[in-house]
């Protein structure tokens, strides 16, 4: 357990709006530290100071979580690419470095575990011996190496969600349990988004809601209802996608030449910073209290998102002043302004 002063998610939550982060492995993907595909967090070994860096500039841009990068670095992934020897390195490793950067300043560290391609339904038995023992290990070394909760993201099965929920329990740390939203209503294993957040809540989940696969228009109306019928703190981390009705996620997305534009070819898509300003401000107005971003995030959004919703970070100092610019001179927040304008209400 980290053994310092910082207050804890739950008592933050109660004050307020918490900021958080994510889509490490599609922004170091971009840098060149990890292979689309298989997407295991091999850069947490083989360049410690890449991951560090990008934990650095989240901070500094307001995200007050700091996710240890231990996505798809569970057993079966790391079969994948042949370094299944390196499981217990890599994870301890990540969650040392997401310390490390977390008392640069007044940040949390969140231990990370997210669906296996493992859980399957149909021989739920077995499989979820197979998955339990594998958040396990990985819990049990993030919880040596410190940390203050645990996010559960991107969870396609209700079933899998709950054995982390379990998981999470047993070692006795808040738990904030996302699914992802890849298909239209329901989780793979039919539940309802809505009726999946609930039972959640049920079991003792302490956050419950939506990371990743839509952007803010198509995930905001899910994430509404959800907010209407749970208790508890509810987490919206999109990806900055314009999803829309038609392709309500980020996999859905087709370029001009009508091929997917997922994973490698989706930046048509991006959202502009005012854009995910915007969310940010749509989704404190609809309660949600973990407001964040997932794959596609990087930096400038989170900072864009932190001033909308009233705070001044670290990466403030550098804020575009478009006034002192010699030929565009207009004020940046005019626009901002303007968005909001025709955002959705
Ligand atoms: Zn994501």
């Amino acid at each position: 357990m980290r053994n310092t002063t910082t207050r804890g998610i739950l008592q933050r939550l109660s004050e307020g709006i918490v900021q958080g982060a994510e889509g490490y492995v599609f922004e170091l993907e971009r840098r060149g530290y990890i292979k689309a595909g298989p997407y295991v967090p091999e850069v947490v070994l083989d360049f410690p100071e890449a991951v560090k860096e990008l934990h650095r500039e989240f901070l500094r841009a307001g995200s007050e979580v700091m996710v240890a990068l231990t996505y798809y670095a569970h057993r079966e992934k790391l079969k994948d690419v042949g370094r299944e020897n390196d499981l217990e390195r890599m994870n301890r490793q990540a969650v040392r470095l997401a310390n490390e950067i977390a008392r640069e300043g007044d940040a949390l560290v969140a231990g990370n575990i997210c669906n296996t391609w493992a859980y399957d339904p149909g021989n739920a038995g077995e499989t979820s011996r197979l998955v339990r023992a594998m958040y396990e290990e990985q819990l049990t070394w993030a919880v040596e190496e410190g940390i203050d909760f645990v996010i559960s993201e991107t969870n396609d099965y209700l079933g899998e969600a709950l054995i982390a929920l379990e998981v999470i329990k047993q070692f006795g740390l808040p738990a904030m349990v996302t699914l992802a939203s890849v298909q239209s209503n329901a989780t793979r294993d039919g539940y309802d988004y809505v009726e999946a957040c609930k039972m959640l809540e049920d079991a003792g989940a302490d956050i419950v809601g939506l990371n990743c696969d839509r952007g803010p228009e198509t995930m905001l109306p899910i994430v509404e209802k959800i907010r209407s019928t749970v208790n508890c703190y509810v987490a919206a981390q999109p990806v900055p996608y314009k999803t829309t009705a038609f392709n309500p996620t980020f996999e859905s997305l087709c370029t001009h030449a009508g091929e997917h534009a997922f994973p490698l070819a989706l930046e048509p898509f991006l959202y502009n910073r005012f854009e995910m300003a915007a969310f940010a401000r749509r989704a404190r107005a609809i309660g949600v209290n973990y407001i964040g971003i997932c794959c596609g995030g990087a930096p400038h959004y989170v900072r864009a998102m932190a001033e909308a919703l009233g705070k001044t970070v670290p990466a403030s100092k550098y804020s575009p002043a478009m006034e002192l610019h010699p030929m565009l001179g207009t004020h940046v927040e005019d626009k901002d302004q303007n968005f909001l304008a025709t955002w959705k209400n």
